[in-house]
């Protein structure tokens, strides 16, 4: 086990030492105190990750790694990180969509189903890869939740390297949308097309080993323009994502304003542990998220106006993706390899109202 002291003493000369972020989960400082490879069940599984349509290639890299024997939560990571650093996924990490005053603000958490430990981070500035911040905190911390500059400078102490993350494209487009936020205001108005007013998106990720042990992790840059500050449901350990070593695990993509209310990662795994299949427990969710939603946010026909997806994996290596209208897709990699699969679904498009 690694002491605080030793960790601090030996961060603080791999920052000097310049250390870069990615590395952490192939250094020894990934061991994390109290063994965090330890604690495998005997259980036989069918290995399998299971993420939000964004994570096609990802889920392909975590699986590859699960089989040659890496620990779920290491592969998964790995997995989102391939989101995270791409300048060109506008959801997530580098070239995220900023808040409304411009900055990238991101928020994600992830969970150890044999050591049951959980780690998060909220409003983290300049560190493009906050699911490895989150992890850190879990690893590294006797906390689960760290937030703001406090989180920024938690990271920079153990070597990630801050950067800026607002790409050229990503600020483009936050200047387009300020242009035409208010006709009376200092900026000129922008004719081009741009229909993002909220625009979301985020990678979730859950794994299953052949051992049956779980992870799962959330990153996201969050809602487009939000209110600085603000705060989703992807590092709200039970909203964001959720997992238990002895049922599986769950997660989600979309409004997390929605998604905090009903508790939903956690939700589904709740289901589950009752013995209700991923699809049928993600359409429960998907309901009780609905009959949580204030009137504002539902049409006449009491439909969702807004877009949320949810995710789950059995412990068994049973999954699913699950959402409130036909057309959404999830990523899933199982011996079958890596593909898209459509996710359930409560209502036809159709009847989204308008
Ligand atoms: N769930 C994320 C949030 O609310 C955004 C998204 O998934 O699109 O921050």
């Amino acid at each position: 086990m690694t002491s605080r002291r030793d960790f601090l003493q030996t961060a603080s000369a791999l920052a000097a030492a310049g250390f870069v972020p990615r590395a952490l989960s192939a250094h020894p400082l990934a061991e994390a105190p109290g063994g965090a490879r330890g604690g495998a069940s005997t259980v036989r599984a069918r290995p399998c990750v299971v993420s939000s349509a964004n994570g096609l290639r990802g889920v392909k890299v975590a699986y590859d790694r699960i089989i040659a024997g890496e620990d779920p939560l290491d592969a998964i990571i790995a997995g989102v990180n391939i989101q995270e650093l791409d300048p060109d996924d506008q959801s997530v990490g580098l070239g995220g969509l900023p808040n409304a005053n411009g900055i990238v603000q991101l928020d994600a958490s992830c969970m150890h189903g044999p050591t049951r430990r959980a780690g998060a981070v909220a409003c983290l500035e300049d560190i493009a890869t906050p699911s490895l911040v989150a992890k850190a905190v879990m690893d590294y911390t006797d906390h689960v939740l760290l937030a703001g500059p406090d989180a920024r400078r938690f990271a920079l102490e153990l070597g990630f390297t801050p950067q800026n993350l607002l790409t050229e494209k990503s600020r483009q487009d936050w200047l387009r949308w300020r242009a035409r936020l208010n006709p009376r205001d200092m900026y000129l108005d922008y004719d081009g097309d741009i229909a993002i007013k909220f625009h979301t998106g985020t990678i979730n990720m859950n794994a299953v080993t052949a051992a049956g042990d779980v992870a799962s992790v959330t990153t996201t840059s969050g809602m487009a323009w939000k209110v600085p500050g603000r705060v989703g449901d992807s590092p709200i350990v039970g909203a964001g994502q959720y997992c238990d070593n002895t049922v599986g695990a769950a997660g989600s993509t979309g409004r997390g304003e929605a998604n905090i209310k009903a508790c939903g990662a956690f939700l589904a795994v709740e289901f589950m542990r009752q013995g209700v299949a991923p699809e049928e427990a993600l359409l429960r969710v998907m309901q009780r998220v609905i009959a949580m939603t204030e009137d504002r946010l539902l049409g006449e026909n009491g439909r969702p106006r807004f877009d949320l997806q949810f995710y789950a994996l059995s412990k068994d290596g049973r999954f699913a993706g699950a959402t409130a209208y036909e057309g959404a897709s999830f990523a899933v990699c199982d011996e079958q390899g890596a593909r898209l699969e459509k996710c359930a679904y409560l209502f036809k498009a159709s009847e989204r109202p308008r």
